[in-house]
This record gives C-alpha cells, sequence and structure tokens, in this order.
C-alpha cells in the first residue's frame, strides 16, 4: 500500500519544486521507511532508487538518515574520545601502525609501541605491557614471538597493568595536588589491601578481587569530601580509566592473535580500539536517529562496550567524560574553524550541545561555537570560511524523521552555560554552589 502511495505522490515536478517538497518528503518518509525495507519486491527496489535518487536531485531533501561512514569527524586525526579522553585514531592511521608494528622486531618494535602508547587502550595496553618487557630479552622478538616463546598468563598481565594505572594515577595526582594526598592514599591503600604491594615489596602477593568501578566511584567521592578541584580531578581520572578489568580479553587476544594469527593481524588488533566511530548520543536501539546531530567521536573500545547502557549508568565507569565531551567538542570546533571537515559542520557543534543535553536530561551542558562565532574566529584568523557541498549538507542536517527532535529551541535559546557537571551529582546542587561562589 504504501509503495503504490509514493508512486502516486512523487513526479519528478515535485522534487524540483524546494517549497513545499520538504514537508511532502518528511511525510513520504515516514510512509518509505518500512516498506522498503520489509519488502523486496521489484516494485519496492524501483521506488528506493528512485527516492534514493530524489536526494541528488533536490538539495532540501533531507529525509534519509545518515551512514556513519560520512560521519567527518572520523576523518580528524588524534581528536579526543567524547568517553575516555584518549587520543583516537583515523582508519588511515591504524593502517600505517598495523604496516609498521606489523614489520618490526627488536628495539624498533619496542620504539614504535612507545610511540603509539597513548593510542593503545586498557587490555591492549596491558599486553603491549607485557611484550616490552619480553622484547629486553629477544632483541629479535616479533608481536606474536614474544608472546608465544616464554608464554603469556592473562590473569598476571591484567593484575600487573591494573597495579601500573594505579601508581601511575597515583603519580598524577602527586604532581597535581602534593605529596599525602587524598588520591595518593586512596592508591596506596588500593594496592595494600588488594594487590598486597608494600612500599618496600615489588612483586604482587594475593589475587584480590578489584573492582574497577568501585575504585573508580571512591576516587570520584574525594573531590566533594576533600575539597579537590574539578579540574584536578577530571586530570587524575583521565589516567585512573585506563584501568583494564577483562582477563578474558586479554586471554582471547593471546590465543587467538599472539599464537594464532599474523604479525600484522596482531599490530592491527593491539591498535583497532582505539579508531575514532560514530556514537550514537540516543542510542539506536532506543530509536535514536543516524544522523550527524545524533553522533559523536567515539573510540571502538568506549563505544563497543557502551551498548545500549545509560550515561547515567556508564558514567560510573567513566566519569571522565563529561568532561571529555567538552574537551572533544573544543578539539573538534577548531579543526571546524580550520575548514578540516567541509562547510556543512558549522552547526555541529551546537547539535551535538543539544544532544548530549538531552540524553543526559540537562546534567552535561556544554560550551560550544555557534555558526556565526565560527564565522567570527575565521575572520579574526584570517582564515576563509569553507565552501559547503549540497550533497554533503543533506547527509549532515537532520538527516532523520523520526521520533527524536533534540531538544525544543525554546529550551536552548539565549542560555549560557560555562561549566559542566559529572553524574551523578544532580546539576542543581552544582550550580547552585557556582553561584555561591560568584556571589
Ligand atoms: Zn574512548
Amino acid at each position: 500500500m504504501h509503495v503504490q502511495r509514493i508512486f502516486a505522490a512523487t513526479p519528478l515536478a515535485m522534487m524540483a519544486t524546494s517549497q513545499k517538497s520538504k514537508e511532502q518528503n518528511q511525510e513520504l518518509t515516514k510512509n518509505v521507511t518500512n516498506p522498503i525495507e520489509a519488502n523486496s519486491s521489484r516494485a519496492s527496489q524501483i521506488a528506493r532508487n528512485y527516492f534514493f535518487g530524489s536526494q541528488m536531485v533536490n538539495p532540501a531533501f533531507t529525509g534519509f538518515p545518515c551512514s556513519t561512514s560520512n560521519f567527518r569527524v572520523k576523518e580528524l586525526e588524534d581528536m579526543p574520545c567524547t568517553c575516555c579522553g584518549r587520543p583516537m585514531m583515523t582508519n588511515k592511521q591504524v593502517d600505517e601502525f598495523t604496516m609498521k608494528a606489523g614489520n618490526a622486531a627488536g628495539a624498533e618494535l619496542n620504539q614504535i609501541l612507545d610511540d603509539n602508547m597513548n593510542y593503545f587502550r586498557a587490555e591492549e595496553k596491558a599486553i603491549v605491557h607485557f611484550i616490552q618487557k619480553q622484547l629486553k630479552d629477544m632483541p629479535d622478538a616479533t608481536l606474536t614471538t614474544a608472546v608465544k616463546r616464554k608464554g603469556a598468563d592473562a590473569a598476571q598481565i591484567l593484575k600487573d597493568e591494573q597495579i601500573d594505572v594505579i601508581k601511575r594515577t597515583s603519580e598524577k595526582s602527586k604532581e597535581l595536588l602534593g605529596e599525602g594526598n587524598p588520591v595518593q592514599n586512596a592508591c596506596e591503600r588500593e594496592l595494600k589491601t588488594t594487590f598486597a604491594v608494600a612500599a618496600d615489596r615489588k612483586k604482587p602477593k594475593s589475587t584480590g578481587n578489584f573492582n574497577r568501578t568501585n575504585f573508580l566511584t571512591g576516587l570520584v567521592d574525594l573531590e566533594h569530601k576533600k575539597g579537590i578541584q574539578h579540574e584536578q580531578m577530571h586530570k587524575i581520572l583521565d589516567v585512573a580509566v585506563q584501568l583494564p578489568e577483562s582477563e578474558k580479553i586479554i586471554s582471547k587476544m593471546i590465543t587467538t592473535y599472539g599464537y594464532g594469527s599474523s604479525d600484522e593481524k596482531f599490530a592491527h588488533r593491539l591498535i583497532q580500539k582505539a579508531v575514532v566511530t560514530a556514537e550514537h548520543i540516543h542510542p539506536k536501539s532506543k530509536g535514536g536517529p543516524n544522523a550527524t546531530d545524533n553522533y559523536m567521536g567515539e573510540c571502538q573500545e568506549c563505544n563497543g562496550s557502551r551498548g545500549n547502557m545509560s550515561y547515567e549508568e556508564w558514567m560510573k565507569r567513566y566519569p571522565n567524560m563529561p568532561d571529555n565531551i567538552q574537551v572533544h567538542a573544543d578539539a573538534v570546533t577548531e579543526e571546524i574553524i580550520k575548514g578540516k571537515i567541509g562547510g556543512n559542520y558549522d552547526d555541529y557543534p551546537v547539535d551535538l550541545k543539544d544532544a548530549v543535553y538531552k540524553e543526559t536530561e540537562g546534567k552535561v551542558v556544554l560550551t560550544v561555537k555557534n555558526p556565526e562565532e565560527i564565522d567570527k574566529a575565521r575572520e579574526e584568523r584570517g582564515l576563509t570560511k569553507p565552501t559547503a557541498d549540497a550533497k554533503e549538507k543533506a547527509n549532515a542536517s537532520g538527516a532523520y524523521q523520526g521520533s527524536y527532535h533534540g531538544i525544543p529551541e525554546n529550551q536552548k535559546a539565549g542560555k549560557k552555560h560555562h561549566h559542566i557537571v559529572r553524574f551523578p551529582e544532580p546539576a542543581q546542587t552544582k550550580e547552585a554552589k557556582e553561584d555561591e561562589k560568584a556571589a
């Protein structure tokens, strides 16, 4: 029935008129979405071709979803992940690393791993550290032989990395807050009770049960209990969230890649979680659109492990996320100003702010530049405005007509927010505090 309706309602002439076509196209899109997917008849195939073709004809047409591969933030190198804050790689960077590390041995390999240390995610970094230890005794070893020759113990590799990250967290806190600070104390307590690492003992003895989420929650609590500055806690958490927790992932990587694969495939597996992906801010499974204004750049590790967890739940695992969305927004805005992703992304920072605001029910409020401010920044720096491409624009702007519509216009306008709020603290408490300070 729907298919027939499409034919009846889409004469070519209509595609050429831009005035009323947007509304009509929206109406048509509602009708076309399901039947085309559900019905693979020749008629629907023709309808699909016809309809998709219209996107080229009529730039005002914005009725089709944007594929994640069109999300051009994925083309920017070294953007910080909106969740964990670690730098991300483009596919090109991943390929380059794969070729290099997959064809190196000994000291050269060790150097390549060192150079890319910031990109490795939690469990991957645990293995990389193990491999580097082996390279000291095996100057000719490659990625796979370093794992194979002596045999790797996943439980030990996990524990070593957890200890390493807790120690680095402690170091970071000393650097920012001085000797004997509450974070340092918490780290040392954790090392002693869970891992039985005393100051004078290097080797861990016991196999205590370490709980990553509880440990992070404990650190977050210190911010308020001990009056640690938010910005400093953010920097400390950026280190602490690098804690790995899955022995299974490590063990699977060792058996599948260390033993059963090539050096290049292993190299690729070790780095692939750093690749930038399009995260659906409102999860796809809950009706979130495939549209640029519902995307943010997130590393594959974070994107893959969040699933459709709510942000409230997820932020217990990544309590630095609200801060890192802001860091990411700033970095992407800078690239937009420079014209690195074309002329269709000037609205993106505002869209990102709106989507995050809505998804977190107003708890995370970004400070972003609107298109006018982006233009002004270009002017001030003598940069030219990049040209907008009509076809891309159709993909980049609101390419979805589902039930999700961002936040209402009246909530967006004129609201100035200069800070962001971390879960699980209620937004108002924090704002009230800020107001008190300001007064
Ligand atoms: Zn991440």
